[in-house]
């Protein structure tokens, strides 16, 4: 009997970019008596059917780009006699999809740290229940994931996840509902034993996949003490502290590591904080900059961001003090007119921003305008094919809308061409060749070049969907340049490397 996981998608580049963390973490929580878990990464690789037999135990991990193909996964390993157990955030939203459609045994909700064994163990003594409740567990409980297991040179970005939840609540986004407010914070030894030994095997660019990077801001320990709510104050001043000791360690790695996380624009505020990111090596940051009115960032919950000139100096500030940012834009909010889309442009610019993504405002299920949206339409729901467009990740791929939420001044038509031009006009060549002022050497900057043209042909139209980001729209140039991407990102392995500053022994080498 074999445990496979699958990490389904329909595209392939034979190149990932973003290690799928999940699949690590739940060959961590795959009890041993069961043997090492096979990975199935289909943005590598699709799944061969026939490797799979009857009585083995299929885990399927999906959120909604790829529900569609997993839900066709959990059938094809279903008739293989396989047993089927669904999780991932799509899952613990919909559970029944995972039942019904993906022909599921079990579906595992929230974290699968410690239900996910828990669920085969009972799904092969046929004692099953159908949802197991995982849960938010404590940072204390996260698992190492087994970094082992991965195959040499598969990825360009190795990912660890360093914190879980986010205190903000952007109704756009659902990590607050599903991660939980509460900020998880993992204590320093596992991250950093984590890095090290990934850059053992030659990862030197990893990415902090964390939901927000910067938990507690200036503002929210003044806000404590103002309240007098010194229990509250100490809470987060030692969160804070804790952030620090880890980019400290960060410090000590080999000067060759590259790290990159996504933060709040807050952290402009607090210059200590992006000292000390520079000095760990945190060399970039996916910033949600949203939109540039106040208008607009009133109606997705994120007032807390700046607008016009303040917003174009807080995102400079980040470079000034060696962050470069990803920033994140939206269109499509009600707010937005005609003229929103050259202004966002000419900001981004202006705001000196490394890189940008520019997405359609899409409801995600598990959040706020979803909710509302579904409300909205309510019976009387277009569908395709008999699926209704507020289940539309169960209608195929090219039939799906391609947006959902009426504007009260544009066409979809139209936003989705202003977007594109948005698009065409950040990463013209001549826009690419001066943002590569950033790096010195001539090879640097035509692999600066290269990879703007990668991001831009990978994320044009999707916006960076987490570490299994891939649409029909990846062609053969995107698999050609991802290959020569991946040459720059990988290093000589450094199997003897030490984990820095670990405590009680600033030298102990890893026991694995
Ligand atoms: S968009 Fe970012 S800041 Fe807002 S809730 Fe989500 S993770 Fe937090």
């Amino acid at each position: 009997m074999k445990v496979h996981l699958v990490n389904p998608s329909d595209v392939s580049f034979g190149v990932g970019v973003i290690t799928p963390r999940w699949l690590y973490v739940l060959a961590a929580a795959t009890p041993a008596k069961y043997g090492d878990p096979v990975l199935i990464d289909e943005t590598l690789e699709a799944l061969d059917p026939e490797t799979i037999q009857p009585g083995d135990v299929v885990g399927v991990g999906i959120h909604t780009a790829n529900a569609l193909r997993g839900l066709e996964v959990g059938r094809i390993a279903r008739s293989r006699g396989a047993i089927v157990i669904f999780g991932g955030i799509h899952s613990t939203l919909y559970p029944n999809e995972a039942l019904e459609l993906g022909h599921a045994h079990a579906v595992v909700k929230g974290d699968g740290d410690a239900a996910w064994g828990q669920a085969i163990d009972e799904c092969l003594a046929g004692t099953n229940k159908q949802v197991y409740e995982g849960g938010q567990l404590s940072a204390g409980k996260f698992l190492k994931a087994r970094w082992d297991l991965m195959k040499p040179g598969s990825y360009m970005w190795a990912s660890v996840q360093t914190v879980r939840g986010c205190p903000k609540h952007c109704s756009f986004c659902s990590v607050w509902r599903t991660d939980g407010q509460q900020p998880r914070q993992r204590e320093t030894d596992p991250v950093i034993e984590e890095i090290v030994q990934l850059r053992r095997l030659g990862y030197r660019f990893i990415a902090l996949a964390d939901d927000n990077f910067y938990p507690v801001t200036l503002t929210d320990i003044a806000l404590a003490e103002k309240q007098g709510n010194m229990e509250k104050v100490a809470e987060l001043r030692s969160l804070r502290a804790e952030r620090f000791n880890l980019m400290e360690r960060l410090a000590l790695l080999p000067k060759d590591s590259v790290f990159f996380t996504q933060i709040t624009m807050e952290a402009a505020e607090d210059t200590d904080f992006l000292d000390a990111m520079r000095k760990a090596r945190i060399k970039g940051a996916l910033v949600g900059v949203e939109a540039v009115t106040p208008e607009g960032l009133k109606s997705v919950f994120k007032d807390f961001n700046m607008a016009g000139d303040n917003l174009v100096n807080q995102l400079r500030k980040f470079k000034e003090h060696g962050v470069h940012v990803l920033g994140s834009f939206i269109f499509g909010l009600n707010t937005d007119r005609e003229g929103t889309f050259t202004a966002t442009a000419e900001l981004a610019k202006k705001a000196d921003i490394t890189f940008a993504q520019f997405v359609t405002m899409t409801p995600f299920p598990g959040t706020v305008d979803f909710d509302k949206w579904e409300k909205n339409v309510g019976d009387d729901v277009l569908k395709v094919q008999g699926v209704p467009i507020t289940r539309y990740w169960l209608i195929p791929g090219h039939l799906r809308p391609k947006l959902y939420m009426p504007h009260p001044t544009m066409s979809p038509d139209e936003i989705r061409m202003r977007t594109q031009g948005v698009w065409d006009n950040f990463y013209a060549l001549g826009e690419i060749w001066k943002r590569a002022s950033c790096v010195k050497a001539l090879k640097s900057k035509l692999g600066f070049v290269l990879i703007s043209k990668l991001y831009r042909q990978m994320y044009a139209n999707t916006g960076i969907a987490t570490d299994s980001a891939r649409r029909k729209t990846a062609n053969r140039w995107a698999r050609v340049t991802a290959k020569l991407c991946q040459r720059i990102f990988l290093a000589p392995p450094m199997p003897n490397l030490q984990v820095p500053g670990a405590t009680n022994n600033p030298l102990r080498v890893l026991g694995n």
